[in-house]
């Protein structure tokens, strides 16, 4: 046992920007809790906002990202800058810890812990942890932050997976580092365009390849979208199909009326987990079929300054969309062939190299992590049932082998896709910290009660 203290009341794996909020939020609670943050990497940072291309900015105005959910200007007024701006995620990593530095300054009962959590086990009032030198820590709750796996590949040919010329995980590899020449992006989606505009803002040799079944891409965010009520919408959310009827002809209409129809996407932003909670199992698998990916290229949407750079790649003839599905890769001397079918023809394309940018990993049966193997083998989590993440209520309790949630047991972001979907971005994580916090605070009222 690490020290022989009292047992801590929450104990937070993972300090990316969920695990970091939920520190900031117990912080600046009323009630002083005994928190320990666990966290490999500079807190604030994870996969999203660590060092990176200086062309990698938020996908939302300043106005939208602050980290205090009850405080919507902190960002603004903490890094002086225009509501209307687009600040870099590296920029906002640092935001994040610095706001996480300042919060804890005056309390000592908050602690970060630069481990790795490999195992916990459920006792009778608390949790053990053990992280990965073989130290064990006591808390009464746990938060599971471990936000966002790495892309599943196990869909791609074997040779191509095996090959060092093929990059797993798209949010710890440097552009830089990869060999000079023509790339291929995996996915079209936000990370792709990523890769994209960070070979172009590095001048960087050769052409770059995005791939992709649907071949959606996503499109360009705007600082100046005006919010409209959901309710004055009257869109019809009983069914996915019902949904998106009833929203392509409400942008129709507000496209016809002068409007944007990015006010739409974003009208349906606040109700969508409650739309997401009142689908049948069977609704939401139609939705993740058929409809996910043209909802991701309007909802998640390309900075304008990342834009900017893609489009002027593409129209020197440098970056080239491609729709179809990748069935074979073979390396040589000169590169890696990539074998694709685009409407039932096959094609070949040689490249330098190949990044995974298909998202990240909901799926636990997949995830190597050696916690979720640990927690799937004690039954302490079960996968969800579109196997997105892991089964919780929507308040993220999560629930074990048997069926039975854990009030002690918490998740936060990506790892309840599947129980709320719309919970993977700032205002969303914020939201869920807050709430996490205002729950260790009950839980302390009744202990001193
Ligand atoms: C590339 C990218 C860009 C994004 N850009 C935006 C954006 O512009 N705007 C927006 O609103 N949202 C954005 N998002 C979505 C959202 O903000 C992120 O999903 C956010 O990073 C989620 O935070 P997280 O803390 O849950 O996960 P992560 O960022 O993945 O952090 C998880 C942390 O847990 C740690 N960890 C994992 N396992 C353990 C363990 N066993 N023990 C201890 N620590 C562990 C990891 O090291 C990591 O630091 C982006 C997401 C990605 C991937």
């Amino acid at each position: 046992m690490k020290d022989e203290r009292e047992a801590d009341d929450v104990a937070i794996i993972g300090g990316g920007l969920a695990g970091t909020a939920i520190a900031i939020a117990c912080a600046r609670s009323d009630r002083p809790a005994r928190v320990r943050l666990f966290s490999p990497e500079n807190p604030g940072r994870g996969a999203a906002y660590g060092a990176g291309s200086p062309i990698w900015f938020m996908n939302a105005p300043a106005s939208a990202m602050s980290i205090i959910a009850d405080d919507a200007e902190h960002l603004v007024r903490s890094l002086h800058c225009a509501p209307e701006s687009f600040i870099t995620r590296e920029r906002f990593g640092e935001y994040v810890g610095s706001t996480l530095r300042a919060a804890t300054a005056d309390r000592p009962n908050i602690g970060v812990e630069r481990e790795t959590i490999v195992n916990i086990e459920r006792r009778r009032d608390d949790f053990v942890l053990e992280d990965d030198r073989g130290f064990q820590y006591r808390a009464r709750s746990v938060v599971l932050a471990m936000g966002n796996a790495k892309p599943a590949d196990d869909f791609l040919p074997r040779e191509l997976r095996a090959s060092e010329r093929y990059v797993g995980d798209p949010w710890r590899a440097p552009t830089s580092e990869l060999p000079n020449g023509d790339m291929l992006c995996i996915g079209s989606g936000l990370t792709a365009i990523d890769h994209v505009a960070a070979h172009a803002h590095a001048k960087r040799s050769g052409t770059v390849f995005t791939i992709a079944r649907h071949g959606f891409l996503p499109a360009l965010e705007r600082a100046d979208i005006p919010s409209l009520r959901y309710a004055q919408l009257e869109l019809d959310d009983a069914s996915p199909l019902a949904l998106l009827r009833s929203v392509r002809s409400a942008m129709h209409r507000r496209l016809a009326q002068g409007g944007d129809w990015r006010e739409i996407a974003e009208a349906l932003r606040r109700p969508s987990q409650r739309i997401w909670l009142g689908w049948t199992i069977a609704q939401r698998r139609q939705f993740i079929a058929h409809l996910a990916s043209l909802w991701g290229s309007l909802r998640y949407r390309v900075p304008p300054a990342t834009a900017d750079a893609v489009a002027e790649l593409r129209a020197s003839g440098r970056y080239v969309s491609l729709q179809g599905e990748i069935i074979g890769a073979s390396d040589d001397r000169d590169g890696i062939v990539i074998e694709y079918r685009t409407r039932g023809e096959h094609r070949r394309l040689r490249v330098a190299s190949v990044v995974n940018c298909t998202g990240p990993n909901g799926d636990l049966r997949s995830n190597p992590d050696r916690l979720i193997r640990a927690l799937l083998e004690r039954g302490l989590i079960r996968p969800d049932a579109l196997h997105l993440g892991l089964d919780a209520t929507p308040s993220g309790e999560a629930i074990d082998s048997e069926g039975l949630a854990d009030e002690r047991l918490l998740a936060i972001g990506p790892l309840l896709r599947g129980i709320l979907y719309e919970t993977t971005a700032v205002p969303e994580i914020t939201e869920q910290a807050r709430a996490i916090a205002q729950r260790v605070a009950r839980d302390i009222e009744l202990c001193v009660a």
